[in-house]
């Protein structure tokens, strides 16, 4: 079987004589007839449902010079292409440019393809889509499909960004980061999730960098000749994670490195004090995300909603709600005692059960204990105000 990546081929050709049967909700011929959009085999056109926020989506991608995403026809026979992979998105820019849908400008106003500027219209029309053709029978392109994944499980959307961005940045960077051969990848796996050769590393130090933009940065960078930045900054952001939190816990796969790092990197932490304070929030019981232990003590341990402290149980909750609404009722002050100090309505309101958080009196945060004595209730406006902390 043959497969050939062709380049050239715009959205006008695709759309010459293009038709879209409303009956049968279908894309069904383009590139001047020489093309079948729906073979029977295919599902129908689903891109309009729910509003059209995919069909939209395609169209906004176009305009912004976005990919998206390869293309594959089944080359029949000299005259005769039938799209493989892709019927959904060629219908989508069909329809459009046939004005069978509109997308909404800067200002949220509906716009149809016929009543747009001419720039934007030859934006769209001139844009190159990325085909595959491929020539064989059909058991051959159904193996072949097979083996590319697309009929299964899908490509992972890194996979398919380096056959987009195919070229010496896309070869440099997956010897460097998705070649089980390299010795770092047992190093790299404590910190990210996932499998070199489905290109989680890869993805993870383009995201890093690119500080999420990756599409933009693979294009960016499509044709450079060295992957320097790349691998400066992803080691930038592996060395400083392993200086600051010198044991390696499980709970550290996956966290969001970069993001930390590019929050954090600039202050000073002391390694020895910080591994002890891991072990200790670790080891410690009412710590239910512990995951979160990481960014927690990063920033100077005072945020512990980032830990899910585990809070007071409901039975102490309503004992000291009890206590709490009695006394406030006999002295006809309010039962959330920060409400009872202040100078609104509020200072003499009773709430409900409901309407009231549980609060350490002395902050967690501090060494204040999750049992009853430590417990009083709040209305949630003022335990929200304090932090849960
Ligand atoms: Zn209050």
């Amino acid at each position: 079987m043959k497969t050939i990546l062709k380049t050239e081929i715009t959205v006008k050709n695709i759309c010459e004589g293009f038709v879209y049967n409303e009956l049968e909700g279908k894309g069904l011929f383009g590139l001047s007839g020489k093309l079948t959009i729906q073979p029977e085999y295919q599902r129908n056109y689903i891109y309009a449902s729910d509003g059209g926020k995919k069909e939209m989506a395609v169209i906004e991608s176009v305009l912004k010079g976005y990919p998206i995403g390869l293309i594959y026809f089944n080359k029949v026979n000299e005259d005769k292409l039938e799209v493989l992979d892709g019927q959904q998105r060629i219908t989508s820019v069909g329809r459009f440019v046939t004005d069978k849908f509109a997308i909404k400008d800067e200002n949220g106003m509906e716009q149809y393809f016929g009543g747009m500027a001419k720039d934007k219209k030859d934006k769209i029309l001139e844009t190159k889509l990325l085909i595959y053709e491929c020539a064989g029978t059909e058991s051959q392109i159904k193996e072949w499909f097979k083996t590319i994944n697309i009929a299964g499980v899908p490509l992972v959307p890194q996979e398919l960004l380096n056959a987009i961005y195919s070229g010496p940045f896309v070869t440099l960077g997956k010897e460097e980061f998705s070649n089980s051969q390299n010795a770092n990848i047992q190093k790299w796996s404590a910190y990210i999730k996932g499998s070199a050769n489905r290109q989680a590393f890869f993805e993870r130090a383009l995201d890093w960098v690119s500080k999420g933009n990756i599409d933009d940065y693979m294009s960016s960078h499509r044709f450079d000749k060295n992957i320097n930045e790349l691998k400066k900054y992803f080691n930038s952001v592996i060395d400083w994670v392993s200086i600051v939190f010198t044991d390696v816990e499980s709970e550290m796969c996956g966290l969001e490195w970069g993001r930390l790092y590019e929050t954090y990197h600039k202050n000073a932490y002391d390694p020895v004090e910080i591994s002890a304070q891991v072990r200790k929030l670790l080891g410690d019981y009412v710590v239910k995300d512990r995951r979160g232990v990481f960014e927690f003590i990063l920033d100077d341990s005072v945020n512990t909603k980032l830990l899910n402290v585990r809070v007071f149980d409901d039975p102490t909750k309503k004992v000291i709600y009890a206590k709490q609404t009695k006394t406030a009722q006999t002295k006809g002050k309010s039962n959330c005692p920060l409400c009872s100090i202040g100078h609104d309505a509020n200072k003499s309101k009773i709430w409900g059960f409901s309407e009231m958080d549980a609060d350490h009196v002395a902050a967690w945060s501090k060494g204040g204990k999750s049992d009853i004595k430590n417990c009083q209730m709040l209305c949630k406006t003022h335990n929200r105000a304090k932090g849960n902390r």
